[in-house]
């Protein structure tokens, strides 16, 4: 009977708990590859979701970034102005919605790797998805997507590196080379900690 009322009242405590837990973090990912939203409906959409308890966005914008310079290729022919990223900051500060971009580091690089320009940052030939992180050029990429995005985001005090689904890792000769002594996480690791972390 003892057990039975410490079970009841343990699982009673832990429905308290879970149904009154709110995050004091609230985001709402936007991920803008391929059809970015008109700035007029952003203006209706910020104050919604606001209204709704969002605190925040995590916007991912692949190649809707107005990205210039050596990197200019990544940005699709529709990606959005650098007066656009601002009217859409300023949206955000109007609406209390902290920002935190997103900024793919290691998988989900399709939207570059794609491109013969970037071709050959490709861990597996074959397949656009995941950067190799032993080829020179791949952390001059990173470099640059990391130092153009938050330039447009001077307010923002995160940023989100991915590295996510890396589905291709050390499989290039290159790679293969210098996890000869290592377990395959190895080079997962130091990517993030030496080409991305700094
Ligand atoms: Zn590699």
């Amino acid at each position: 009977m003892i057990t039975q009322f410490i079970f009841a009242l343990i699982m009673t405590l832990v429905s308290i708990v879970y149904s009154t837990f709110i995050p004091t973090d609230r985001l709402v990912h936007l991920d803008l590859k391929g059809a970015p939203p008109k700035i007029s409906y952003i203006e209706q959409f910020f104050p919604f979701i606001k209204s709704l308890g969002a605190t925040g966005l995590l916007i991912e914008y692949e190649d809707m970034f107005p990205f210039w310079g050596p990197i200019k290729p990544l940005s699709a022919s529709n990606a959005y102005t650098r007066r656009e990223i601002e009217q859409i900051l300023t949206l955000a500060h109007d609406n209390e919605l902290k920002v935190i971009p997103l900024i793919q580091t290691f998988g989900h690089l399709e939207f570059g790797l794609k491109l013969p320009e970037f071709a050959k940052l490709r861990e597996v030939a074959q397949h656009p998805q995941a950067l190799c992180p032993s080829k020179n050029g791949s952390r001059e990429l990173i470099q640059n997507m990391v130092d153009q995005v938050m330039t447009l985001h001077k307010t923002s005090h995160w940023l989100h590196i991915g590295c996510d689904e890396v589905y291709q890792l050390g499989q290039c000769s290159s790679c293969i080379q210098r996890l000869r002594n290592h377990e395959q996480n190895w080079i997962f690791l130091q990517h993030v900690q030496s080409g991305v972390a700094e």
